[in-house]
């Protein structure tokens, strides 16, 4: 074994090979660019090296700088992780030259399965069945046409450099070919700087199902199935293992055929064999095609080390350090099933579009794995990949599985950005996925219930008003409490683009009744949690340094306003001071042509039975007056208006 390798990767992959090697008495290197200084997997190494700027063209993909790393460092090999270097040749053949150990596969291994056409190609001749279609070099548009008419429509169109759904577009009929044909080169050319493409038969009620193969170079065992059928825009959002309906004789044939294709390059390391399956029939040893092979670990690797308690990653080292494989095929075997969803910071109903933040609260549930790269406080920064971690349960039944995935999504936490998690735990209540019935389609059908942004009801936003309050902690049981008569207190809160208003009046230590937007409802905190009009509520409520959360069910992210910031901060930037909330001019100290400095108390108002002081956000003049004592103003009306800086 080695005595010390570099993790040439970033994020939740470098933590998790990490992982491993400390359990194996093996010292890990990290790398990091200017923006990971501070990062999980930095904290986490025992050595760490800086290889450049945040852009992953100018560190985790400098080749060369890497290597050098890991030669001045005394690491003995490399471990890719998956992304960044992980399957390009020209590296591998870069760490053989430098005298270090590439974990992982070949180069020529990578190069045979890097372009698709080739690789269909490649597993025909091994007897793996591919998808019907044409992958030959001519390129010529009425060629493919007629390709595509023989193949019969619909269609799919691929880039042979393709990855990640990059140049490949479904055509119905004829009559969109040449259009289709032209986009989906064009994506190829620019994506990839290869616009070759290839034709393929589209499979009805398509099902992915990917075989998990491990090499040592000259044999390789499988280690069964995941199915990745639920996907977005062709990218995995919760996978699973076994696939649902796998038949035994199935598994059979898909798993030989896995192994076929690994022996056939002479592979080393782990693998992924990736299968289209129609399952418009259900699942039959005659109905999986090959699409493609992941020449590196896959992100959904989890799934499979729980069913079959493998560590993968203690396997790539064990190999790559020389040993022959751990196991044999007839050691394997599946116990249970286990989830993996793909927690990302992610703005679901701008459609998906990637966030970043600062994650101000951060829990992972109790009972299930979360791989992850992220610790509270850390960044999602705009450089890489928005995934926050990776959430797996297991059990024994898929069902009882499934219900962990709800309940651990349910209590996993996070501020600072938005995320996928309500889109996710939707998925883990869908019908269809429930039943097992799975195919590439289900996720885009009911896109817009899955897609629905929950909204905070008013329970759930009078639990904010106690928290905006300070008033949500067990230790303040007796905060806002006199004996003689119940207290009133006013929150003023902002959720989303509204600015809230609460009354909250305290009837006994920890029991309040919060009334806000017309209704009232009484909660109490005990010792169990809390309760609102007498039932309990799985709700937990969070203060931090970006405002406060109620998780329940979902994360219902509010701001903290303090109304005099609203005001000082509005005067400060533009010289109006306006009412932060509607109410009364009590007072008006100053008028018009009066030089006053910032702090200077300028009015009051009366507001929500309050007084509030308006001062003067900075030094200046004052322009104007625009409301009087006694006048009743809207929330944002100019009240006072100074003179403009020099
Ligand atoms: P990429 O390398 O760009 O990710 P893949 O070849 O792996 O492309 O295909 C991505 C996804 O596209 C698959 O998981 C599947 O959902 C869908 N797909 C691919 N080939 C077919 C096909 N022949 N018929 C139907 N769907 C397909």
């Amino acid at each position: 074994m080695f005595d010390k390798i570099l993790i040439a990767n970033r994020g939740e992959i470098a933590c998790r090979v990490m992982a491993t090697a400390r359990k194996l008495g093996v010292r890990s290197v990290a790398v990091f660019s200017d923006a990971d200084a501070g990062a999980a997997h930095v904290a986490m190494a025992d050595e760490a090296v800086h290889i450049g700027g945040p852009a992953p063209a100018d560190s985790y993909l400098r080749g060369d700088v890497i290597i050098r790393a890991a030669l001045d460092t005394g690491a003995q090999a490399i471990h890719p992780g998956y992304g960044f270097l992980s399957e390009n040749p020209g590296f591998v053949e870069a760490v053989d030259a430098a005298g270090l150990v590439f974990i992982g596969p070949s180069a020529s291994a990578i190069r045979k399965m890097g372009l698709k056409d080739a690789a269909k190609a490649l597993m025909e001749e091994a007897g793996v069945p591919v998808v019907p279609g044409y992958h030959g070099e001519n390129q010529d548009p009425g060629f493919l046409a007629e390709q595509a008419e023989a193949i019969g429509y619909p269609v799919l169109i691929k880039a042979v450099a393709g990855g990640g759904g990059k140049g490949m577009r479904k055509v119905e009929a004829a009559k969109g070919f040449g259009d289709a044909l032209a986009s989906a080169m064009g994506e190829a050319r620019t994506a990839f700087g290869n616009d070759a493409v290839l034709i393929e038969k589209y499979i009805q009620q398509p099902r992915h199902i990917e075989v998990q193969v491990f090499g040592d170079g000259t044999h390789a065992v499988h280690l069964f199935e995941r199915d990745c059928s639920l996907q977005r825009r062709h990218q995995k959002v919760i996978e699973e293992a076994p696939a649902p309906g796998m038949t035994e004789e199935m598994r059979a044939a898909m798993g030989e055929a896995g192994v076929r294709a690994a022996e056939a390059i002479g592979y080393s390391g782990a693998g992924t064999v990736e299968f289209i399956v129609d399952g418009s029939h259900g699942l039959r040893p005659d109905g999986f095609w090959f699409m493609e092979m992941n020449t590196r670990l896959q992100v959904e690797h989890p799934v499979t080390e729980a069913i079959t308690g493998v560590d993968l990653v203690e396997w790539q080292l064990r190999v790559a350090s020389g040993e022959s494989l751990p196991c044999a095929q007839e050691d394997l075997s599946i116990t249970g099933h286990a989830f993996e969803a793909r927690l990302y910071a992610e703005d679901v109903p701008k459609g998906f579009l990637p966030a970043t933040g600062t994650l101000a609260h951060l829990v992972f549930p109790d009972g299930a794995r979360s791989d992850t790269g992220v610790r509270p406080g850390d960044a999602i920064s705009p450089w890489y990949d928005p995934m926050i971690a990776k959430i797996i349960t297991h059990g024994p039944t898929r069902g009882i599985a499934l219900k962990q995935m709800e309940q651990a999504l349910s209590h996993t936490e996070v501020a600072g950005s938005v995320t996928n998690l309500a889109f996710l735990r939707a998925l883990t209540r869908h019908q269809g996925f429930a039943a097992g019935e799975v195919d590439t389609g289900l996720i885009d059908r009911d896109l817009d219930v899955l897609a629905k942004d929950p909204v905070a009801c008013s329970r759930c936003r009078s639990l904010a008003a106690l928290c905006a309050l300070g008033l949500h902690e067990g230790q303040d049981a007796l905060a806002g409490f006199t004996l003689w008569e119940p207290l009133h207190q006013y929150a003023v809160f902002g959720y989303r683009d509204e600015v809230l208003q609460a009354m909250v009046e305290t009837l006994a230590p920890g029991h309040f009744r919060v009334t806000l937007e017309g209704a009232a409802h009484e909660v109490c905190r005990d010792l169990v949690g809390w309760r609102i009009d007498g039932a309990l509520v799985p709700a937990r409520v969070v203060r931090h340094a970006a405002g406060l959360h109620v998780f329940w069910g979902n994360a219902y992210g509010f701001d903290i306003i303090d109304p005099l910031d609203v005001a000082a901060a509005a005067g400060a930037v533009a010289g109006v001071i306006e009412a932060p909330m509607p109410g009364l001019v009590k007072a008006v100290f100053v008028e018009a042509g009066q030089r006053v400095a910032a702090g200077d108390r300028l009015a009051v108002l009366e507001a929500m039975k309050m007084e509030h002081t308006l001062s003067a956000g900075r030094d200046g003049v004052v322009a104007e007056v625009l409301a009087g004592a006694g006048d009743q103003v809207e929330a944002g009306a100019a009240l006072i208006v100074l003179e403009e800086e020099e």
